[in-house]
């Protein structure tokens, strides 16, 4: 096969368009630094899926106008209009109505109460654990013992609330090595937590968790947390 390079490089460029593309670029950036000012929003670290709609609903719309000589820049002005003045609206209502904003927003939800995982379906459903393990390590937690309250928040964000050192207790390891000695078979007596709900006792035997009925435990851990 031929690639036919003039094609994939430059098409029907002509250079007087080149130009052109600069001075459609700048003002189309300065369009979207406009916009994103208009909307009030002070800074896009954590997105929730409300505003990553609005993003990708102006992505085209500010890009397009660019590089497109059949591209005009006010429809675009036109859309960001449009899309500002629906952001607005909605982010007016969700400030009005906390169903509407659960519903637009999404809410925030405990994922651990008093160091145990809930059990709540909708909890459990809708994170990965190796992903909320990840989150925890990146917090310095070693283990679920740590840890008094985490709440998944609406914008995907963990936030941990942790126990007095002196109250740590014994909880499910979150490290990838001590978490891969987890197992169906217990021969030795000690603590252990259970994989799933992280709940944790002294056994010396294999049997179901008594909180959740899973069969499967990792030996626990108990150290503090080095801040
Ligand atoms: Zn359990």
């Amino acid at each position: 096969m031929e690639f036919d390079w003039n094609k994939i490089f430059l098409s029907d460029l002509d250079w007087s368009f080149a130009l052109e593309i600069i001075f459609r670029t700048i003002l189309m950036f300065a369009l979207i630094l406009l916009m994103l000012r208009l909307s009030g929003k002070k800074g896009v670290r954590q997105l929730s899926i409300f505003e990553v709609a609005i993003i990708i609903a102006l992505g085209s719309a500010a890009g397009d106008p660019m590089f497109n000589d059949e591209m005009a820049i006010i429809p675009s002005v036109i859309v960001f209009g449009a899309v500002l003045l629906f952001y607005r609206l909605l982010t007016y209502l969700a400030a009005k109505s906390k169903r509407f904003e659960d519903i637009l927003e999404g809410k925030a939800m405990y994922v651990i109460e008093d160091g145990l995982f809930t059990l709540e379906e909708k909890a459990t459903n809708t994170f990965a654990k190796d992903e909320f393990f990840a989150e925890m390590r990146e917090a310095g937690i070693s283990h679920t013992g740590q840890v008094e309250t985490a709440i998944l928040e609406s914008n995907g964000k963990v936030s941990f609330f942790y126990f007095e050192d002196d109250n740590v207790i014994y909880g499910m390891p979150v490290l990838p090595k001590p978490y891969a000695k987890r197992s169906k078979d217990i021969n030795v007596k000690g603590y252990y937590s259970c994989t799933y709900c992280a709940y944790t006792e002294q056994r010396a035997q294999p049997g179901a968790c008594p909180r959740c009925r899973n069969d499967q435990w990792v030996p626990s851990i108990n150290t503090k947390r080095v801040t």
